[in-house]
């Protein structure tokens, strides 16, 4: 069956934070496979090169830029880079993240600065490097990776969920301020999602596995392939009437009574 028009992404182009892996990877498949061109951003090259491979599959144009997204000169580095490569930046997905997983009297300064960096202050780096870019071409998309954590608290992630719960402010406003130039930006809230991220997470925190299945009124751990129908919706005309949203792809965890 052909893509319909409504989310075709054919001769568009996609800047992936963290698409060498995990949630990211899969917004990145999806995008790929709905026809776009995806710059996968992250400092890993030997996993960035693995995810352009696979990617170049998809008979789309794949690049990796090697690049810190917390160094602002890196991240103006990338984006010209794309805008090089390609001409053009029509969609960006912040999808770069950490977590340092401690109670909040345990946590030290640097290791909040840490992850405060690198899941938010980078959102706004990426954000702010492309807006003109996107504004010129008359329109674009944004998409924020946000989490559970941006809704609930947690005993042992209290940068993470600070972040995140940033993640949904810093959206809604980025929403607002740009809708004049038509540029969508919404966030998406991951339930538990089987990643690298969270394989660390399992071995850290007794009893995880079998809490996020109890929780979880799907009864299951999601996938990075769940993201691919999310990531395609949010950079394509279909959403272009949707914007500053918050829209969790969780299995129902967030419903959950
Ligand atoms: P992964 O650890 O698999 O992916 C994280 C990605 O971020 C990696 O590709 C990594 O690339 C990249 N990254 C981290 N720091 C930097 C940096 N400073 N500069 C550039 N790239 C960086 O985890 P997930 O796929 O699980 O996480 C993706 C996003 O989803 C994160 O924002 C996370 O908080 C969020 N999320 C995940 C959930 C889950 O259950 N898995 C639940 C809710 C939210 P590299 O190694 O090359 O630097």
């Amino acid at each position: 069956m052909s893509t319909p028009p409504l989310f075709d992404l054919t001769g568009k182009v996609a800047i992936v934070t963290g698409g060498n892996g995990g949630i990211g990877l899969g917004m990145a498949r999806g995008l790929a496979g709905a026809g776009c061109a995806v710059a996968i951003v992250g400092r890993n090259q030997t996993k960035s090169d693995a995810a352009t491979a696979e990617l170049r599959e998809c008979g789309v144009k794949p690049i990796s830029v090697s690049a810190d997204v917390t160094d602002e000169a890196a991240v103006a580095a990338m984006a010209s880079r794309v805008q090089r490569e390609f001409g053009r930046v029509d969609i960006l997905v912040n999808n770069a993240g950490i977590n340092i997983r401690k109670p909040p009297h345990a946590l030290s300064l640097a290791e909040w600065e840490s992850v405060m960096t690198t899941n938010l202050t980078s959102a706004f780096l990426c954000s702010r490097v492309v807006h003109p870019m996107m504004k010129a071409a008359g329109g674009g998309k944004i998409v924020n990776i946000g989490s559970m954590m941006s809704i609930f608290g947690t005993s042992f992630a209290p940068a993470y969920a600070a972040s995140k719960g940033g993640i949904v402010q810093f959206t809604r406003s980025c929403a607002v301020a740009w809708a004049a130039d038509n540029i969508q930006v919404n966030a998406v809230l991951p339930g538990w999602i089987d990643t690298e991220l969270t394989r660390r997470a399992r071995e850290q925190v007794d009893g995880l596995h079998e809490k996020v299945l109890a929780r979880t009124p799907a009864a299951r751990w999601g996938e990075p392939a769940d993201f691919a129908g999310i990531a395609v919706f949010l950079a394509s005309s279909a959403s272009d009437f949707v914007t500053g949203t918050a829209i969790p792809v969780d299995g129902g965890f967030s419903v959950m009574g």
